[in-house]
């Protein structure tokens, strides 16, 4: 297809690895934002083998291996009884592939760094609120203080899970909000604590899960880094911080002794942040001129990790999609059937599963205590959960 000109609305992982494949395709990009400045949003991550497959293949794939935590295993017990309740191990999928967990600023330097470089063009402080086509069919952004850029031939909506875009599908979906969110901060790694390829999760029941996960570097010459989080109702989170750290450090050092160093560093209740988490799948990720990717375009809980992971994987599908269709219209419809099985599948993955982690459930929890996690030591079992956790099932053929 010709160059064409093409706005992105967010800086997030989807929106700058659709930046730079797009800008090396020869098409003219910008870039929109809200922050003041370009930086990373949120947490450390999980990058699947299938999410590492496309960092390769913009060629930054080493460049954050050498910043990140290479993960083997992804291990938990509960608390309790101290029965091993969740054993992913990378494994059993073969040719040394294991997860890599980063620095949410890793992530972001990498990409960014090479997005400048591609010749993209990059606006901070741009609130988008809307799309509008009084122009023709082309699409205007309109931000905030009433502001408009373009006209473009393709707007790509990469805002995230609360993009205010999302009516602009062919076929909008409702958000679910999940009760459960979590607690997250950063910490300095504390080498001998916690085993440095694991990421590591205590349960009681499903109410309570704690997790440490170390995520490397934030760049080079930084020191090593970890993740923690603990999983919190949005609702009591103000009951939480009214508390103070005190009972909250004793409640986690009773389930997980270990934390005791790790969480010492925590001194002010301000340095762990509350994500909120929700749940909605476009059943179209494509509306007249717009695609949507990453987050916008569908979110769920972190549970399985996948997330960032089926960002890349939008961006390599929408990009393929661009570079084979004769046209415009054609490319989007072939992005959402490339997208459209492995997304359905993940999404309903995750929707069952969390509740087996984050609930006010009593039964699913003994579910997963006596049923699940025996038989995930069953070999193929094993083998199946870690492919899960690989991001790789149900792939279309070019993504
Ligand atoms: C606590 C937590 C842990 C997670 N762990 C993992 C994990 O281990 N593995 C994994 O793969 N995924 C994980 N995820 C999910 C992952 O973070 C997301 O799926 C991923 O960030 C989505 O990328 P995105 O680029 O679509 O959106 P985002 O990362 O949300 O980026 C959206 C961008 O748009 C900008 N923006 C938003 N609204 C506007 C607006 N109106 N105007 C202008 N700019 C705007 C934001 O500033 C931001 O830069 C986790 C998520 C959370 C919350």
């Amino acid at each position: 297809m010709k160059p064409l000109d093409i706005a992105i609305a967010g800086l997030g992982p989807a929106g700058l690895a659709a930046a730079l494949a797009l800008a090396r395709s020869g098409h003219r990009v910008r870039l929109f934002d809200q922050f003041d400045e370009p930086r990373p949003v949120g947490s450390g991550l999980m990058m699947q083998p299938a999410g590492l497959a496309v960092l390769d293949w913009l060629g930054l794939g080493e460049a954050l291996r050498r910043l990140g935590a290479p993960i083997d295993r992804l291990f938990g017990r509960e608390a309790h009884s101290g029965r091993i309740v969740l054993d992913v191990r990378y494994e059993t999928l073969g040719n040394g592939r294991c997860g890599l967990a980063v620095h949410r600023a890793a992530l972001f330097n990498v990409l960014f760094d090479k997005v400048k470089a591609s010749g993209a063009a990059v606006e901070t402080k741009v609130k988008i609120a809307a799309i509008d086509r009084m122009s023709g069919r082309r699409p205007v952004l309109v931000a905030g203080g009433g502001r408009r850029f373009g006209p473009f031939d393709l707007v790509i909506d990469a805002l995230g899970s609360r993009s205010p875009l999302m009516d602009e599908a062919a076929a909008p979906a409702a958000r679910r909000s999940l009760a459960y969110g979590a607690l997250w901060t950063t910490l300095p790694w504390i080498a001998g604590a916690f085993d440095a390829r694991v990421l590591e999760q205590r349960y009681e029941r499903a109410s309570v899960m704690i997790g440490v996960l170390p995520v490397g570097r934030r760049f080079s010459g930084d020191s090593a880094q970890t993740t923690f989080f603990w999983s919190l109702k949005a609702e009591n989170h103000a009951r939480w911080k009214a508390q103070g750290l005190g009972p909250w450090r004793d409640q986690v050092t009773r389930l997980w002794p270990e934390t005791e160093t790790l969480i010492a560093q925590i001194d002010d209740p301000d340095q762990m942040v509350l994500a909120a988490y929700g749940h909605h799948t476009l059943p179209l990720p494509f509306g007249d001129r717009v695609a949507f990717i990453g987050d916008s375009a569908h979110s769920t809980s972190p549970q399985l990790g996948q997330g960032a992971n089926m960002a890349l994987l939008d961006v390599r599908a929408l990009c393929g999609a661009l570079d084979q269709a004769s046209d415009l219209d054609q490319a989007l419809a072939f992005y959402a059937r490339q997208r459209r099985f492995h997304i359905r599948l993940y999404q309903l993955m995750s929707s069952m599963f969390t509740p087996f982690y984050q609930s006010d459930s009593h039964v699913l929890p003994l579910f997963r205590d006596w049923l699940v996690a025996p038989a995930s030591r069953v070999p193929l079992v094993a083998r199946a959960l870690a492919r899960i956790v690989s991001g790789d099932i149900g792939l279309g053929r070019d993504v």
